[in-house]
């Protein structure tokens, strides 16, 4: 068997650059799973924008608007939006829909297939599958967090790995329109726990950073906390997010995106927007490439710059914040919590976008100058970009 594309991971990214490569070209994606979408790994939080690029809007389950901060001294930060800051989408549901485009576009889905390790002769891939091998003039790794691919192709290893727990509790939330967040060392440390309203559903999660053990026992913990402890639970799961994207997302005949890249938000843990975005400019710059007959690393650079030219700096301004965030003791947290919840600066956090999150500091500190004392270095530097 040959192609001349060979897209490892059948998850949005993959599917996304799929769907944007010509029918001209051979695609195949491999998805190690039998059913696209199964097992679901995320709260399915995304901005109507992540909805609008595959038209999704079949697969939303509720809209928020805004967002209630609970900092671990007991004070409730509430925002409030102008209209629809994000979507709660069925993640199965969005993932069958990208792979649809995906084959709508000629690409071959081959499911319950797992790449094993890729070779190259003769210029060519060749790719061992749990079952036979496929020759490739290119291959898109879009393999998730663990990317084994990536790694076996030595093209590193995002920096961190947080890891997440989630558990969908039939109890419907009062507050339809509003997500919670909980911050704190023993809700989630390093990260940060949520509720999110689904309707009779609410789905309940939090991550942890390495060296704080299992996330198990911080949502047992939660849930209690809560009174929720006793609602049903329709359904549990665990996952991971990478941190850190890699320095370098291509080589000859290569490019790597979402999570095998590392470039889920280091904020939030969102990586639908940063990898749907990845996969559709991968797509791009291998349908030129092909068009010119040149796959060379040389070339294909053309996709990193294009993606970092969408979210590169947001994610690197991101690990920033991230990396001060990590350092904070809870004390810190509600001082912060304290100089935010004043009028002005609660407008200001409104007008947030969750897929770009640090570009409010400048309005931010503005409205909040004593935000300063947080930490003036990190401030100053994205003042300066
Ligand atoms: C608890 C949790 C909550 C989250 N919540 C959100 C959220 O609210 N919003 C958001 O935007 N993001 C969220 N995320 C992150 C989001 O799930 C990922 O960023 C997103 O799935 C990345 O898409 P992807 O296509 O790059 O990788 P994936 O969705 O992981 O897809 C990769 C696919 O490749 C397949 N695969 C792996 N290895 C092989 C192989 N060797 N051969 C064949 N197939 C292979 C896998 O089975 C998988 O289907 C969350 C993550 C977690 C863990």
């Amino acid at each position: 068997m040959r192609c001349d594309v060979l897209v490892i991971g059948g998850g949005p990214t993959g599917c996304m650059a799929a769907s944007v490569l010509s029918p001209a070209l051979s695609t195949v994606v491999l998805e190690e799973h039998p059913c696209i979408g199964e097992p679901v790994q995320c709260a399915g939080l995304v901005t109507p924008r992540v909805v609008e690029m595959v038209s999704a809007q079949g697969t939303v389950l509720n809209r928020i608007e805004g967002a209630c901060v609970h900092f671990p001294g007991g004070r409730t930060l509430v925002l409030d939006g102008e209209g629809t800051k994000a979507v709660v989408v069925d993640r199965g549901e969005f993932d069958r829909h990208c792979a649809v485009l995906a084959k709508k576009a000629g690409a071959e889905l081959w499911t319950g297939c797992r790449g094993l390790s890729v070779g190259r002769r003769d210029g060519e891939f060749q790719t061992r599958l749990s079952e036979g091998s496929v020759g490739s003039r290119a291959i898109l790794v879009a393999d998730g967090h663990r990317s084994r691919m990536a790694k076996a192709m030595g093209m590193g290893m995002p920096s961190e790995m947080v890891r997440g727990i989630e558990v969908d509790l039939r109890l419907r939330a009062e507050d339809q329109r509003r997500v919670r967040v909980f911050l704190g060392r023993n809700v989630a440390p390093g990260f940060f726990a949520w509720a999110i309203p689904c309707g009779d559903l609410t789905r309940v999660g939090l991550c942890v950073s390495p060296g704080h053990g299992t996330p198990y026992r911080f949502l047992e913990a939660l849930l209690e906390r809560e009174g929720w402890q006793e609602a049903e639970r329709a359904r549990v799961y665990s996952g991971a997010i990478p941190i850190g994207h890699l320095p370098r997302t291509y080589a000859d005949g290569l490019l790597l995106a979402g999570d095998a890249a590392g470039m889920a938000k280091p904020l939030s843990g969102g990586g639908l927007f940063t990898g749907m975005t990845a996969g559709r400019l991968a797509g791009e710059v291998l349908g030129k490439a092909f068009q010119r007959n040149d796959l060379s690393a040389r070339s294909l650079s053309a996709y990193q710059e294009r993606w970092e030219g969408v979210f590169g700096r947001e994610l690197r301004d991101s690990l920033r914040v991230r990396q001060a965030f990590v350092r904070m003791e809870d004390k810190d947290l509600d001082r912060m919590g304290g100089r935010l919840d004043r009028e002005s600066v609660r407008k200001v956090l409104s007008t947030g976008d969750i897929d770009f999150p640090t570009t409010l500091a400048p309005a931010l500190l503005k409205a909040a100058p004593a935000l300063l004392a947080v930490s003036p270095a990190l401030l100053l530097r994205l003042m300066r970009g």
